[in-house]
């Protein structure tokens, strides 16, 4: 065997091992494990209440977990392990972890007294000590990238909701994070917006970037995912590639789910 057959392991980028969450006495993580590699785009799908909202929130430790451990790109997600025990992390080191992790929710929550590229190149202007020019110029490019080429000069309220959650979507781009989650980023908006927003996602997909994307939109998930993650009740119920999944689901609760979206 030449050196050539022995294929690198490739660490997955995300990798969460059995993630449980309270709140209280109600649990609504219950042993979540979940891998995702590089450039693989992973649509988790599921009821209303099933956690999945939660799940994403745990990933970059806006939630704490109650168990489990969280690993983004090989580095555990909020916690440093010391003998055995996991110790939390300063804000300031959750802070540094966080930049590489872009998260997109269902209400686009942009500055509203800044312009938009003010709303893009502040953040790795503040948080990387990126230089203004340097950040004003990829703002720049990361507009045409969402389709926005020129709107930079535009204050929030002047924009549809679907330009302000892709001005949402080109602001975490501009941290160059190793890793995007989408929570619902079309819910939010009147029907016809829906479709400028997806095929932003898209490009990102089809331009390699990580994504977990909770969603409704089953087509876009036939479409993009490489991979669907169901989840009900704080578990999941099945996964597999995504054609595999919405039309020829296993389990009578991923079937059910499936008719009530039709
Ligand atoms: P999904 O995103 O799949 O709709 P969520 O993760 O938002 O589900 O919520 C899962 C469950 O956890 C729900 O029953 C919800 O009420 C509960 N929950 C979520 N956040 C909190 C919280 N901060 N405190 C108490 N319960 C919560
Ligand atoms: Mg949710």
């Amino acid at each position: 065997m030449s050196i050539q057959d022995i294929s690198p392991a490739v660490s997955p980028i995300v990798e969460a091992i059995d993630v449980h969450k309270s709140f209280g006495s109600l649990d609504v993580l219950k042993g979540i494990n979940l891998s995702v590699k590089k450039g693989e785009v992973v649509c988790l799908l599921g009821p209303s209440g099933s956690g999945k909202s939660t799940f994403l929130r745990c990933i970059n430790h806006l939630e704490r977990m109650t168990s489990g451990r969280i690993l983004v790109d090989g580095r555990l997600i909020g916690y440093h392990e010391r003998g055995g025990a996991l110790h939390e992390m300063s804000g300031k080191e959750l802070a540094a972890q966080r930049r590489d992790i872009g998260m997109v929710f269902q209400r686009f929550n942009l500055f509203a007294h800044q312009d938009v590229l003010t709303n893009i190149s502040q953040p790795p202007i503040l948080n990387r000590g990126k230089p203004h020019d340097e950040a004003l110029a990829r703002a720049r490019e990361l507009l045409k990238i969402v389709d926005l080429e020129g709107r930079g000069n535009a204050y929030p309220y002047q924009l549809s909701g679907g330009q302000q959650q892709r001005v949402a979507i080109a602001r975490a781009l501009a941290m160059n994070p190793k890793l995007m989650l989408f929570d619902e980023p079309t819910s939010a908006l009147d029907l016809e917006l829906v479709g400028e927003v997806l095929n932003v996602m898209r490009k990102l997909a089809a331009d390699g970037m990580t994504m977990i994307v909770v969603t409704h939109e089953l087509s876009f998930a036939r479409e993009v995912a490489d991979r669907i993650v169901f989840m009900d009740q704080g578990v999941v119920v099945e996964e597999g590639p995504a054609r595999e999944v919405l039309d020829n689901p296993s389990r009578d609760r991923t079937q059910a789910f499936l008719k009530r979206m039709h």
